[in-house]
């Protein structure tokens, strides 16, 4: 099956457990304000791949996932190409390799769930606490990511929360402390990270000759965002 492929990173270290195979998805339906990957937006953008081109690919970095690694789809939004986000996890999950997803939760349907089928670990963005926020900030309704964690929570797939903190908008301990409160109880949830903003990007936004509409917030102190990471509850 063919899709649209933004580009691939063969030893990622940053997208799940181990050293991974990361597969950046073409498209993407939300608008966060700190989008790093502004180019990943256009769905008719990014070059159309095979699954077997991308399994070959992954297969020959086999050697080096060791015991955690694997695959990594990311993108961009995986889940706005369901059937070919399936076909090559199950491709994957095959070759007896552990498989991620990294996604905003936007989409739960039935060629979503199947997606899950082949999921080992989810990496679920939660990237506000506050539903005015989340809509302002990403385009998306916070309805939409707490309705999939719901769901990973009752087929037990495993998760890791990921939020970017942005000073100025939810560098707070109310942030955080509402951040508890929606993960409480949830059993799936195995880890919570706190990534800092940063600005690379915004070259990227000057080369498509659009705003960045975070570039009025400086970028994060890592060793604040630490701090904040102390006050995580799971
Ligand atoms: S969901 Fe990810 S790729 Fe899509 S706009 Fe937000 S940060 Fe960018």
């Amino acid at each position: 099956m063919t899709g649209r492929i933004h580009s691939v990173q063969s030893l990622g270290t940053v997208d799940g457990p181990g050293i991974r195979f990361v597969v950046f998805f073409q498209g993407c339906p939300l608008r966060c304000g700190y989008c790093h990957n502004p180019d990943t937006w256009d769905p008719a953008g990014g070059e159309a791949t095979e699954t077997g081109e991308l399994l070959r690919q992954i297969l020959r970095c086999r050697p080096y996932f060791g015991e955690n690694g694997g695959v990594t789809l990311s993108g961009g939004e995986p889940l706005l190409q369901p059937e070919f986000a399936e076909e090559l996890l199950k491709d994957c999950k095959a070759e007896g390799l552990h498989t991620a997803l990294d996604t905003s939760g936007y989409r739960l349907d039935a060629a979503a769930e199947r997606v899950l089928d082949y999921t080992d670990l989810v990496l679920l963005d939660l990237k506000m606490t506050t539903g005015e926020e989340y809509l302002r900030y990403t385009g998306c309704a916070m309805e939409k990511p707490l309705r999939f964690l719901e769901y990973l929570e009752e087929r037990g797939i495993p998760v890791w929360i990921r939020q970017v903190i942005v000073p100025g908008i939810n560098d707070n301990n109310e942030n955080i402390e509402r951040l508890n409160r929606l993960l409480a109880g949830k059993k799936c949830v195995k880890k919570v990270e706190l990534l800092p903003f940063h600005k690379i990007c915004a070259v990227k936004y000057q080369k498509m000759g659009i705003p960045f509409p975070f570039d009025i917030y400086p970028a994060a102190d890592p060793a604040s965002v630490e701090q904040l990471s102390k006050l995580v509850i799971f």
